[in-house]
């Protein structure tokens, strides 16, 4: 039975019965579980720059509270005349920088000839919103022994996104995550239009773990704090935030990263949130 199928056999929506499945919890890396009442936050540089950037980048999340270094090596820009990303070396100065910092990593693969290689640096593998659709993708993460946190697709309906994580489980592996990161609709006021109703429906209609980018899914660095405490209100097993030790001088999405001290600011502000629903950073 699918994971749609399921949760409707169990979830009676009409009677208001449940609130839907229970998030199902697993470990990230040693030691760093989701799903549970800890939120997970991830954060990090869009792309792997240098070996000094990604240092400080890991180094001011650490402090400030994150749990998992984020940072693209790989990157699918939309415009192949902008940073692609410095591939298999990004990679490496990544893995160093979370080891250095202290936290598990979680890098973007593109192609599934690329999963084993990646499995080899990073801690979780990132499926980007551009590669929800890509099949033979879902399956070789299915068959890898890393936790994938699968983007939605920015055109994708939650059910399409729920059964993209099912070609990931039908491998074999189940520690799947879900991100929201914004859909496209009429406003350009904001890059994206974060949609918080997916993660409400998403967690009604599977038990999978849900967390939320308000970087990409805004677009400007300064609602990324108002739609990050929206997130965990509404019920989000976390946060991935795009943060640079120098947003204005960034390679990639500067526009909507965070400086260190503004990332410390969201950090302040979401803890008290999370306090106000029942969980904990
Ligand atoms: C990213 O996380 O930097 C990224 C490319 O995300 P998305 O796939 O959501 O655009
Ligand atoms: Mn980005």
């Amino acid at each position: 039975m699918s994971l749609i199928e399921g949760a409707r056999t169990n979830v009676n929506f009409l009677e208001g019965e449940t609130l839907g499945p229970r998030t199902r919890t697993f470990e990230l890396a040693p030691g760093l579980t989701v799903g549970g009442q800890r939120l997970v936050i991830f954060a990090g540089p869009c792309a792997v720059e240098s070996e000094e950037q990604v240092q400080a980048a890991a180094r001011g999340v650490k402090a400030a509270g994150a749990h998992v270094l984020r940072g693209g090596a790989f990157k699918p820009r939309t415009s192949p005349h902008t940073f692609q990303g410095l591939g298999p070396e990004g990679l490496v100065l990544l893995r160093d920088a979370g080891r250095e910092a202290g936290l598990p990593t979680i890098t973007e693969v593109l192609s599934p000839n690329d999963v084993d290689l990646v499995a080899d640096y990073a801690d979780i593998l990132q499926i980007g919103t551009r590669s929800m659709h890509n099949i033979p993708l879902l399956h070789a993460a299915g068959e890898c022994d890393r936790p994938v946190l699968l983007k939605r697709g920015f055109m994708a309906t939650v059910e399409e996104w729920l059964a993209a994580a099912e070609h990931v489980m039908s491998r074999g592996n189940t520690r799947v995550v879900l991100c929201e990161r914004g859909i496209r609709t009429f406003e350009t006021g904001t890059r994206f239009t974060l949609d918080l109703n997916a993660v409400a429906l998403a967690h009604q209609l599977s038990d999978l773990p849900v967390i939320v980018d308000p970087s990409h899914g805004t677009g400007h660095a300064e609602l990324v704090l108002p739609a990050a405490r929206a997130g965990i209100a509404v019920g989000g097993d976390g946060l991935l935030v795009e943060v640079h030790p120098n947003p204005a001088a960034a390679l990639s999405d500067g526009y909507q990263s965070l400086s260190l001290e503004a990332f410390q600011a969201l950090m302040h502000a979401v803890r008290r949130v999370a306090i106000a629903v029942d969980r904990t950073l």
